[in-house]
């Protein structure tokens, strides 16, 4: 058995989603010597099933009222702007943006366009009306009226390939079952994690003054594992729908009362096929149907939010996905990105994608200041293995059913 190398850190980071990557980039910056666990693929769970729609509040005002969720998000769009500009830190120049903007359309209710342009005057994006000329393809049939709205839709697997690539060095897969152990002095106080790995890497025993979990719902077991309650964290399940075949590229939000009914966001699979993503409400009224009742329902409910649209030469599959977040009193989502911090551990839940630059700020104002050193020198990890990043959903669907 070979010794363990043992290795002071400032911050020991375990999940390499949207949270973890943006929170190790945002240390390095800052001189921290940290490093990131991955248990699976990078950006499994949630980040690479997103939407990708970088949201800037217009979402949450449906109601017609200016919320906290709103409040919170609203700076953000600017933010990740300038990160994918190449304008401030972290450098996701090389983020493939789907699509600059989302269109905003609704089929009967006059109500939530009502709301939504009461609360807009609060809002850094605002939705613009378009004429009908303007209108884009997927909506040349719809009844009511067509919004622009400038808020990014990125392609998730691209951010996480720009941010890990730039910090390959600082990135581990790790075994969880097998390989992974926490000491803990007390509950929340970890003092050594020890990582042994079976194809050859040498063991490790770190020793980090912070640990922080941004492992979306793996939250959950590491928090155990650290002798702190699972059930800070809630999960709430969404049944998602993709469309792939002869289809406008197209990203857009169809507003019924104050709920999105559909919500769609497109890319190219590895077949050169437009993929539609759809999620929005129906993704929620799926949660309990099968893949083809859910197909069904969600051809009705384009049915309804498009008018006319020919999908007939279209394949359709659906996957599941939990939402992992701060558990809240009634279950619903939190307003904002969430952080606990107890002992030396510090929990955290971006709640969106979009809040993720938020959440990370909130964790850096909790760290102590970093250890006088050298933040480049390499961690003796040469031979451990590194994971790669989680393929999307239209590459890894179980099957693809055919209209009827
Ligand atoms: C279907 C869907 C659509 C969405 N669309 C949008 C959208 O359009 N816009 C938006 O702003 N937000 C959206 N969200 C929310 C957004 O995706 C999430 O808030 C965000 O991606 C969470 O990032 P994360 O890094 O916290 O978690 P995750 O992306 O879940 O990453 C967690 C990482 O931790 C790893 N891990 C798990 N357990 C362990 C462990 N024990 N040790 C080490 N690593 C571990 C996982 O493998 C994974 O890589 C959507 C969510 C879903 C589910």
């Amino acid at each position: 058995m070979p010794n363990s190398a043992t290795i002071k850190l400032d911050v020991l980071i375990f999940g390499a989603g949207a949270a973890g990557l943006w929170l190790l980039d945002d240390l390095h910056r800052r001189g921290y010597r940290a490093l990131l666990l991955e248990a699976h693929a990078m950006g499994s769970g949630q980040t690479v099933a997103s939407q990708g729609i970088i949201h800037g509040g217009l979402k949450y005002t449906l109601k017609g009222l200016f919320t906290p969720s709103a409040d919170a998000i609203k700076a953000m769009p600017g933010i990740w702007r300038r990160c994918i500009e190449g304008q401030q830190p972290p450098d996701l120049t090389a983020t493939k943006v789907r699509s600059p903007y989302v269109y905003l359309w609704h089929t009967r209710s006059i109500t939530s366009i009502a709301g939504m342009l009461g609360a807009k005057s609060m809002l850094a994006v605002k939705p613009t009306p378009l004429d009908k000329r303007d209108w884009p393809q997927p909506l040349q049939a719809c009844a009511g009226k067509v919004y622009k709205l400038d808020e990014q839709v990125i392609s998730p697997v691209s951010f996480i390939q720009s941010l890990a690539q730039q910090h390959e060095g600082q990135i581990l897969r790790i075994d969880t079952e097998r390989g992974l152990a926490l000491e803990t002095a007390s509950p929340g106080q970890v003092q050594t994690v020890r990582l042994s790995d079976i194809s050859g890497g040498d063991p490790m025993e770190l020793r980090p003054a912070v640990v922080v979990f941004t492992a979306g719902q793996g939250n959950a077991e590491l928090r155990q594992r650290a002798g702190l309650s699972p059930q800070a964290m809630q999960r709430r399940p969404l049944h998602m729908v993709m469309a792939r075949g002869e289809l406008e590229p197209f990203n857009g939000h169809c507003i019924d009362g104050s709920r999105t009914s559909v919500t769609i966001t497109s890319d190219t699979d590895s077949g050169g096929r437009t993929v539609w993503q759809i999620g929005g409400q129906v993704a929620e009224d799926g949660v309990n149907m099968t893949p083809q009742q859910l197909i069904t329902h969600t051809q009705a409910q384009l049915a309804a939010a498009l008018g006319k649209l020919d999908t007939g030469a279209c394949q359709w599959a659906t996957y599941r996905v939990d939402r992992a977040e701060a558990a809240t009193h009634s279950g619903v989502r939190p307003d904002a990105a969430q952080v606990l911090h107890e002992g030396n551990v510090i929990t955290a839940w971006p709640t969106k994608l979009a809040l993720v630059p938020a959440l990370v700020e909130r964790i850096a104002a909790l760290l102590p200041s970093p250890t006088p050193q050298t933040p480049d020198q390499p961690i003796a990890a040469d031979r451990w293995p590194r994971p790669g990043v989680a393929p999307p959903p239209w590459e890894t669907a179980d099957q693809w059913f055919d209209n009827d």
